[in-house]
C-alpha cells in the first residue's frame, strides 16, 4: 500500500536519482596500469555515514535525542539508499523490496533503553528484518532538524520564505543552524492563502491543515517548525511573527497563544508532524547525493513512497 490516505498529491514527486559521478578519465600515458574500479559498488557504509556527518553533523542533536547508525557494519557496500521519514514495519519491508542497502530515516527506532529486541514487538521485528536483509539504518533527526539545508530550511524554501534565521539557534554550532526558522514572505499574503500555499506543497496527509487566525489578516513574517513544535511559542512572540507553522499543537498551548494574541498575531497553522518533515526527503536525498559525488561516490538515492502518518480519516462540520 503505497498510502493510507486518498492522497490528490503524488508522493513520488520527490523521487531523487543523484546523477552518477564522472569518473576520471583513464590517461593515455600510462595504458599498462590497471584501472581502479572506482564504481558505486565500491561505496560503503562508512563512506556514506562520512557524507552524513558533513551534511547533519551529530553535535547538533538535542541531548536527549539518539541519532546515528542503528543497524549495520560500516565496512559493508552500500549502492542503493532509501530516505523516509518513520522506520515503521511498511517503511522498511518497502525498503527492502526496492533492494536498499541503507535506510535513512528522519526519527530514531530506538530513542531509549531497550533490555531486549525480540521479534515480538514491532521493534525488535524491525531490528531483525533490518539485520536479516542486510540492510544498515541511520538516523538523522534533531541534527537533520538544526542543520543547514535540513528539515526546517526545506520547509522553508518550500513555504517561499527569504532571509530566514533559527527560531532558536543551536548552543553549539553556527548561526544558521538551530531549531525551527523564522523569515519572510517576498510580498505579504492573506492568511488563507497562506494556508492554501502550505496545503499545496505538503504531501496530501488525511488531517489535511488546521488554521487558527483570520482568513483575511495579512501576514508577512511566518515562523516554522517541522514535527512538533508547541515548545517554542516564547520564540515565535519574541521575534514577533505573523504566523507559526508547526505540527502537533496540543489544546493548551494552542488556546493561550490564541489568548494571549488577543485574536491578532501569530496566527496558527497546524500541519501533519509526518507531512512537515516529509519535505525535507527529497533536499536531504539531493544534498547527499552531492557530497557523495564530490567524494567519488556514485549512490542510487530514492525516497520512499509510504505515507506514515497515522491517521486515515477526519470528520468535520
Ligand atoms: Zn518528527
Amino acid at each position: 500500500m503505497q498510502s493510507k490516505a486518498n492522497n490528490s498529491q503524488d508522493l513520488g514527486k520527490g523521487n531523487v536519482s543523484p546523477e552518477a559521478s564522472t569518473l576520471k578519465p583513464v590517461s593515455e600515458e600510462e595504458p599498462e596500469q590497471p584501472v581502479e574500479d572506482t564504481s558505486a559498488a565500491q561505496t560503503t557504509l562508512g563512506n556514506v555515514l562520512e557524507a552524513a556527518e558533513e551534511l547533519w553533523p551529530k553535535s547538533l542533536a538535542e541531548d536527549w535525542d539518539a541519532v546515528g547508525l542503528v543497524t549495520g557494519r560500516t565496512g559493508q557496500q552500500i549502492s542503493k539508499i532509501v530516505m523516509a521519514v518513520d522506520p515503521t514495519l511498511e517503511v522498511i519491508e518497502d525498503a527492502i523490496e526496492r533492494g536498499a542497502d541503507l535506510l535513512i530515516t528522519h526519527h530514531p527506532l530506538l530513542l531509549r533503553g531497550v533490555t531486549q529486541v525480540a521479534g515480538t514487538t514491532f521493534k525488535g521485528e524491525a531490528i531483525h528484518r533490518l539485520i536479516e536483509s542486510g540492510t544498515a539504518l541511520l538516523t538523522a533527526h534533531t541534527n537533520a532538524d538544526s542543520a543547514i539545508g535540513g528539515v526546517n530550511d526545506a520547509l522553508a524554501d518550500a513555504f517561499g520564505l527569504r532571509d530566514c534565521v533559527p527560531l532558536v539557534e543551536s548552543k553549539d554550532g553556527l548561526p544558521e543552524e538551530g531549531l525551527g526558522r523564522v523569515g519572510f514572505l517576498e510580498k505579504p499574503m492573506k492568511l488563507e492563502d497562506f494556508a492554501e500555499r502550505v496545503y499545496t506543497v505538503l504531501p496530501a496527509v488525511a488531517g489535511g491543515v488546521r488554521v487558527a487566525g483570520d482568513r483575511s489578516g495579512i501576514i508577512r513574517k511566518v515562523a516554522l517548525c517541522g514535527g512538533a513544535g508547541d515548545s517554542l511559542f516564547g520564540a515565535v512572540r519574541s521575534h514577533q511573527a505573523d504566523v507559526y507553522v508547526t505540527a502537533d499543537l496540543r489544546h493548551h498551548p494552542a488556546s493561550e497563544a490564541r489568548e494571549a494574541a488577543n485574536g491578532g498575531f501569530p496566527y496558527l497553522i497546524d500541519v501533519s508532524h509526518f507531512a512537515s518533515e516529509w519535505v525535507w526527503l527529497s533536499a536531504g536525498a539531493r544534498a547527499l547525493g552531492n557530497v557523495l559525488n564530490d567524494l567519488g561516490h556514485a549512490v542510487e538515492i530514492e525516497v520512499s513512497q509510504v505515507n506514515s502518518d497515522p491517521w486515515d480519516f477526519v470528520l468535520t462540520p
